[in-house]
């Protein structure tokens, strides 16, 4: 397979588990050029555990996982090379510069010093961060400090785009830029992104939502579909039908800050 193959991202039947706790259970998705998919799940759902079986800090324990055609496992550095991620936490290096924090970023990619100006001045300025660009990174506000990770994210022009809570702790404006942002990312540039959030407002706009509870995907769909499978009037109302079901788990051994 090749980099042009159709799907960007598949996920076939990955199950990953914490001692007795299952994570993910037999999870399967896709992502296509351009196509926008929100993971969509309350907390404890699975989403970030994902996240990091598809950015190799995991392996998962049965099912494959596959970027641009290159098996994770099998081709972890073509595969990493080809997706960007923005993590639940922040990874900014505070006190360094904007370019500096993407600088970095940049030759761990092994981009050498004028293409990586090149293409960290290019995301700064698609981001309308090209003049905070030589700010320390803890002069910046919340969302700022988010497009700086989105841009960071994109520096090695990646096909895939991961974003995992993206938006949490943003002010309503910033929010809606940031996923303003990424929805553009999809059309102008064809990237496939999977946007982790428990928030059913960021999802209205997916191409498509997978949505996940309990480690298990339990609809996949447009939002349409979504709705439509659940017999009711909106995306709010499917996503409550459908992770009220199954019960709550009895409280396993689990730390409850997670
Ligand atoms: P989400 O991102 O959807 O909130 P997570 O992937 O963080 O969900 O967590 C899924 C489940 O796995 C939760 O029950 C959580 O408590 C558990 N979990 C996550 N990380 C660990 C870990 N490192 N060790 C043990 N359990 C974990
Ligand atoms: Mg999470």
């Amino acid at each position: 397979m090749t980099d042009n193959h159709a799907a960007l991202l598949t996920v076939d039947d990955v199950a990953k588990s914490y001692g007795a706790r299952k994570a993910l259970d037999r999870v399967s998705l896709t992502i296509s050029e351009g196509e926008f998919v929100a993971l969509l799940g309350p907390n404890g759902a699975g989403k970030s555990t994902l996240f990091q079986l598809l950015s190799g800090l995991f392996v998962a324990d049965g099912g494959a996982i596959s970027i641009c055609g290159h098996d994770i496992r099998r081709a972890p550095v073509k595969a990493l090379a080809r997706i960007g991620i923005v993590f639940q936490q922040a990874t900014l290096d505070l006190d360094l510069s904007v370019e500096r924090n993407l600088m970095f970023h940049a030759r761990l990619h092994g981009l050498g010093g004028a293409d990586a100006r090149r293409r960290v001045a290019a995301e700064l300025d698609a981001q309308g961060l090209a003049e905070r660009r030589r700010d320390r990174v803890r002069d910046l506000s919340g969302g700022n400090r988010r497009k700086v990770e989105l841009a960071r994210a994109m520096v090695h022009e990646p096909r895939v785009l991961l974003m995992d809570e993206a938006t949490v702790g943003l002010d309503p404006g910033s929010r809606a830029t940031l996923l303003d942002q990424v929805h553009g990312l999809c059309a102008a540039r064809g990237v496939g992104v999977l946007w982790a959030s428990h928030l059913v407002d960021e999802a209205e706009r997916a191409d498509r939502v997978v949505l996940l509870h309990q480690g298990r995907v339990r609809a996949e769909g447009t939002p349409a579909e979504l709705v439509a499978g659940a017999g009711v009037d909106n995306l709010g109302q499917a996503f409550a039908q459908l992770t009220e079901g199954g019960g709550r788990r009895p409280p396993e051994n689990s730390n409850p800050n997670r």
